[in-house]
């Protein structure tokens, strides 16, 4: 649990996680859900209110920053402007008083890895954000960190160094086979490097699991609209017997789907639909399984192989992403297709996943 101002304002209200040996896990939310507290707590960086906190079997409630064998690399990079990159990633050693020829030798080894050693003597004025941030990630190499904690390490970066730079601290992972903390609000760069997501908001864990295991199997309404882009489309929906309606169109269930639906038969319901999961229907076609809306586009963008068709419901925007090469354009109808079975289903009320 974390309170700031005396108990008065708590932001992890309960938080309760298990982090592996030589894992990769992302903390995954929107700005604001307590991210680089839960962080900040595990360097040492700020007090925990209540519970305990373990790194293998020692408590380190009451352990300093520099004592709990954790290196942290933030989004500001917080290197020494006056120092060189050398001495950057020398300094903590130093201060540990490392013998002169060891430091040396780590400085060289973490230079190496990261491919900076030409960068050595420069200040890091001199560099670009991307080198930048590779020292930051040198400097705490060289510690040899039971736990790397990373907040937001790639958010100074452009989109292209950002996915070049994602690339590299995944493989950085494999090299040095260590525990990795990552925090990022981004759910791509959470998909593509972790082992495991934590996904959060308001200060509670709202699931834990691998990126497939989110995608395909979102615990609630708020997993399943954080991961994944586009966001998952919801509709209000109604379940009758084996059907359900909504905005005007009707699917019939499987017979899994039946079951399961059967308690929430004549009661509201929300489901959900990925954009991807929509195609463009055929409309004389008819086959079993496939339910088909027809949609007025209210702006349609092309990416290439693919078109995202935006459209109006009560109201609210949703989007199909297309995989054509056909041009749409605004104002025109178009046939969606999508397979029942990859329709999800939430309670209205507690927002939780049904199936
Ligand atoms: P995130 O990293 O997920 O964006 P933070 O952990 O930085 O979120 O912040 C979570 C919440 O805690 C925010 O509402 C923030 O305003 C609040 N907060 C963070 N630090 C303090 C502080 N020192 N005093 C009071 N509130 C704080
Ligand atoms: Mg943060």
């Amino acid at each position: 649990m974390k309170a700031f101002d005396n108990g008065k304002v708590t932001v992890i209200p309960d938080l309760s996680l298990e982090i592996a040996d030589k894992e990769f896990i992302c903390l995954v939310g929107p700005s604001g859900c307590g991210k680089s507290t839960t962080l900040r707590m595990i360097a040492g960086l700020e007090e925990i209110t209540s519970g305990e906190l373990y790194i293998d079997e020692r408590e380190v409630n009451n352990v300093a920053p520099k004592d709990r064998d954790i290196a942290m690399v933030f989004q500001s990079y917080a290197l020494y402007p006056h120092m060189s990159v050398y001495k950057n990633m020398a300094f903590a050693l130093k201060l540990k008083k490392m013998p002169k020829d060891e430091i040396d030798r780590k400085v060289r080894w973490a230079a190496k890895i990261l491919d900076i050693e030409p960068y050595l003597d420069r200040k890091p004025r001199a560099l670009s954000g991307g080198q930048r941030q590779r020292v930051a990630l040198g400097r705490a190499m060289v510690r040899n960190p039971k736990v790397f904690l990373l907040d937001e390490p790639l958010s100074n970066l452009d989109a292209k160094l950002r996915t070049e730079m994602r690339s590299q601290i995944t493989s950085l992972h494999q090299k040095l086979q260590t525990t990795f903390v990552y925090v990022t609000h981004d759910q791509t760069e959470a998909m593509t490097m972790a082992d495991r997501i934590v996904v959060m908001d308001k200060g509670v864990i709202q699931q834990v699991d691998t990126p497939q295991m989110l995608y395909h199997e979102p615990a609630n309404m708020f997993v399943a609209g954080f991961i994944g882009s586009p966001a998952m489309n919801f509709f209000d929906a109604e379940v009758s017997d084996s059907k359900i309606r909504f905005s005007g169109h009707e699917f019939e269930l499987n017979e899994s789907q039946k079951a399961t639906l059967s308690a929430y038969s004549g009661k509201d319901i929300i489901i959900g639909i990925r954009p991807e999961h929509f195609f463009a229907a055929n409309e004389s076609e008819s086959t079993r399984n496939i339910c088909k809306m027809t949609v007025t586009t209210e702006i349609a963008e092309m990416t290439g192989n693919e078109s995202n068709i935006y459209f109006m419901i009560n109201g609210k925007r949703h989007i199909a992403s297309i995989k054509t090469d056909q041009k749409y354009h605004s104002g025109e109808t178009v046939n969606l297709g999508f397979n029942c079975s990859d329709v999800h289903f939430f309670d209205k009320g507690t927002t939780k996943t049904i199936i």
